[in-house]
């Protein structure tokens, strides 16, 4: 701001000859005369007619989750959708020459899993599934539809209930649309940025936007993981697959990992707090299962172990 530019300016000259003549005296009476903006009348109002207008757009756009949980997705599933297309076809070019084809045993396993969830998500999506020949110990889903499992994911995931544990939990993120929710709030913060840096300071703004992540990120992923961990649980069950087991994959995850770092850094649940919340929630999936009329327990297949690994997170 000008008046503070001003004012620094004539402190920096105060200090260099060392008086206190009468043109300090103009800056400083200068600088006292404005007004932090905060306390101009013009920008209060405009302050609160953007307030509420912000208010009342999160009010009509903000929806109950899967789990009850307030939601605010102010994009539609096309735009997901179309977002979801444009990053698919940029990771089928990074990883074309590593995605397993069609018909081998990892890609038919992983492809039978997700079929089999899938029959009973009753989820909308174009749904594709692909292994990507890697060591990483992850999986990760892109809206609209699109599962890629890295095989070294599988040693971990070691039998069928395991790799539904992954799989459903990809299934869920799509079905409570959390890429919807992280576009809408990007959108929203831009908004504010927006009015920040033409009303106040595009400092200020800029720090704003350098901030997105740590104010969008951190908590709002973690609390997407444990719903997505919550809502795949019960669809495994419903798949009759075993949810007992997803505590035993995640706590082959856990081995594997050795040491987890800090959860607070963390975009996602520590291991340790998702196993903890797994377990309260099994013995409501396994009234699910049993409600779904399962024929016989889910069958067990040893996978073959391939893949060295590194430490990561099932995304
Ligand atoms: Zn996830």
């Amino acid at each position: 701001m000008l008046w503070r530019l001003r004012a620094a300016q004539g402190a920096a000259a105060r200090l260099a000859r060392g008086i206190r003549g009468r043109q300090l005296q103009t800056y400083r009476r200068f600088g006292s005369d404005r007004q932090p903006i905060w306390q101009e009348r013009w920008f209060q109002y405009t302050a609160g007619a953007a307030g509420t207008a912000g208010a009342v757009y999160v009010a009509v756009h903000t929806r109950e989750s899967p789990t009850g949980r307030w939601q605010f997705i102010s994009v539609t599933p096309e735009d997901e959708e179309r977002e979801g297309q444009q990053a698919y076809r940029m990771i089928m070019q990074q990883y074309r020459s590593r995605i397993l084809p069609r018909g081998s045993p990892a890609d038919t396993l992983v492809r039978r899993v997700a079929q089999r969830l899938l029959e009973v998500a009753q989820t909308r999506g174009n749904w594709e599934v692909h292994v990507i020949d890697s060591p990483e110990r992850n999986a990760f889903v892109l809206p609209g539809g699109k599962i890629f499992v890295f095989s070294g994911l599988l040693p971990v995931a070691m039998t069928e209930d395991g790799l539904a544990t992954v799989l459903a939990h990809e299934i869920a993120h799509q079905q409570a649309r959390h890429t919807g929710e992280k576009l809408s709030q990007a959108r929203l913060l831009h908004l504010a940025y927006l009015f920040v840096a033409l009303f106040v300071d595009s400092g200020a703004a800029q720090i704003g936007r350098s901030m997105t992540s740590l104010l969008l990120e951190l908590p709002n992923s973690r609390r997407c993981e444990e719903e997505a961990d919550q809502i795949g649980l019960q669809l495994m069950a419903t798949a009759c697959y075993d949810p007992a087991q997803a505590v035993a994959l995640w706590e082959r995850m856990r081995a594997a990992e050795g040491v987890s770092p800090p959860e607070f850094l963390n975009t996602h649940p520590s291991t340790e707090s998702r196993i903890v919340n797994i377990r309260k929630w099994v013995p409501d999936a396994e009234l699910k299962r049993e409600a779904a009329d399962c024929p016989s327990p889910g069958l067990l297949h040893d996978f073959a172990r391939f893949g060295s690994g590194q430490d990561h997170y099932v995304r």
